[in-house]
């Protein structure tokens, strides 16, 4: 075997792991440079953050469930009876009654036949993008799609075109230009854009789909539970139920507990069943995860009006920023983003908010093309909460740090 030719000289590189200080370093100079923060006790519209209660307008849990008893008391049922692992592969031993359970709720409150659970909303998208195309096949997918979507994008192996946000003018280009050198063709993206809180024009992606012979995969992750008269997503406020597509999601966010899914037809799943990689080469989720968002589920079906009240938070929030002439981003709901010059300036006001007891995300590049403040409202907010965030801004304002943010 002969050596790459290239200048390879193990005497001027003693340290193989050196670029990765330099790297953190890049890190610091950009402001990207991120850390966790731990907090304590329970989620929920009030948290523990350095001994402090704190306004939480920084969780995807928009119901406010995942501190739920009800959660809880589902989760230690199933840890009880099936335990604290399910062991296995859900093909081999890793099977029990409540994962068939949550994915017939899932399948109902979606309004589909059938539904399959994963480990993790990530998992669920690497592993259906990699199912449905591979290097014969074409996928279109919005600039602005979650990371798990690029990413299964990517492993698929098929190639990517993407458009500029929801500009569908573009995305039908890439059809004209495109569709017809490749055998499969899906159309990719999210139903609510997580860094921004506007919807996905669905009725017209599923449109141009029919006229190109293309599939459609949609990301609920912020919809289920979340929109629609019964918490259907989306896909139900938009009135798609009824259009052949392919749903993923999370169990994670508005459901409270830990994991993914994808839903469709009956032979969809089966097919997802025998060929995603990301479930069938993967420990079952657990239990309690499982029987946690079962009981969401259940909680949503029966109390719907947590929808309406979720709905009326968000707007209020909407309609209090817009009287104090900020620049938000356009938003559908409950992810409400507030445009900030650059990322210092975000982190000035992320850190004027804690210490006003009010925590948002202040969100940066990479993660996003440009700096901003992201609040998520929950049903579980009063509006005195919600007041007190639009204080907060108003305050860093009259602090003289007002020229600093774009307007
Ligand atoms: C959070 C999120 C995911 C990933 O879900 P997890 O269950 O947290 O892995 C996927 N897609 C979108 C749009 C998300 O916001």
């Amino acid at each position: 075997m002969s050596h790459p030719d290239h200048n390879f000289s193990p005497s001027l590189s003693p340290n193989p792991y050196g670029w990765i200080p330099k790297s953190l370093q890049t890190l610091h100079r950009a402001h990207w440079y991120r850390q966790v923060q731990p907090i304590e006790g329970k989620g929920g519209a009030t948290i523990w953050l350095d001994g402090q209660p704190c306004l939480n307008f920084a969780s995807n849990d928009y119901l406010g469930l995942a501190g739920d008893p009800r959660l809880a008391a589902a989760a230690a049922d199933a840890i009880s009876s099936y335990g604290t692992g399910s062991t296995g592969s859900r093909l081999l031993s890793g099977q029990r009654p409540i994962h068939r359970e949550l994915e017939q709720a899932i399948a109902q409150l979606k309004g589909t036949d059938d539904a399959m659970v994963f480990s993790s909303g990530y998992l669920a998208n690497l592993g259906t993008l990699a199912a449905l195309v591979d290097h014969r096949d074409l996928i279109v997918a919005d600039q602005y799609n979650h990371s798990s979507l690029q990413m299964g994008a990517r492993l698929s192996g098929a190639t990517v075109a993407v458009y500029d946000h929801n500009n569908l003018a573009q995305l039908q280009r890439h059809l004209a230009e495109k569709r017809c050198q490749y055998r499969r063709c899906l159309l990719v993206t999210d139903s609510v854009f997580s860094m921004d809180g506007d919807l996905c024009p669905l009725p017209e992606i599923l449109d141009l789909a029919d006229q190109w012979d293309a599939m459609v995969m949609v990301d609920e992750a912020h919809g289920t539970g979340v929109l629609g008269a019964s918490g259907g997503g989306a896909v139900e406020l938009l009135g798609c139920r009824q259009r052949p597509m392919v749903q993923v999601g999370t169990l994670s966010k508005s459901l409270g507990s830990l994991g993914g899914y994808v839903t469709g037809s009956a032979d969809l799943i089966d097919f997802l069943r025998n060929r995603t990689a990301t479930w069938i080469y993967t420990t079952g989720l657990s239990p309690g995860d499982a029987a946690a968002a079962r009981a969401a589920i259940a909680i949503l079906t029966q109390s719907p009006q947590c929808l309406t009240q979720l709905t009326e938070n968000s707007t209020y929030l909407r309609q209090q920023l817009d009287q104090l002439k900020v620049k938000r981003l356009p938003s559908d709901s409950p992810i409400v983003c507030l445009q900030v010059k650059d990322a210092a300036t975000v982190l000035a006001l992320g850190q004027h908010l804690q210490q006003q007891g009010i925590f948002a995300a202040a969100v940066r590049p990479p993660t996003v093309p440009t700096s901003r403040l992201r609040m998520t409202v929950m049903a579980t907010h009063t509006r005195e909460d919600i007041d007190r965030l639009v204080a907060g801004i108003k305050d860093f304002w009259a602090g003289g740090v007002r020229e600093e943010l774009s307007l």
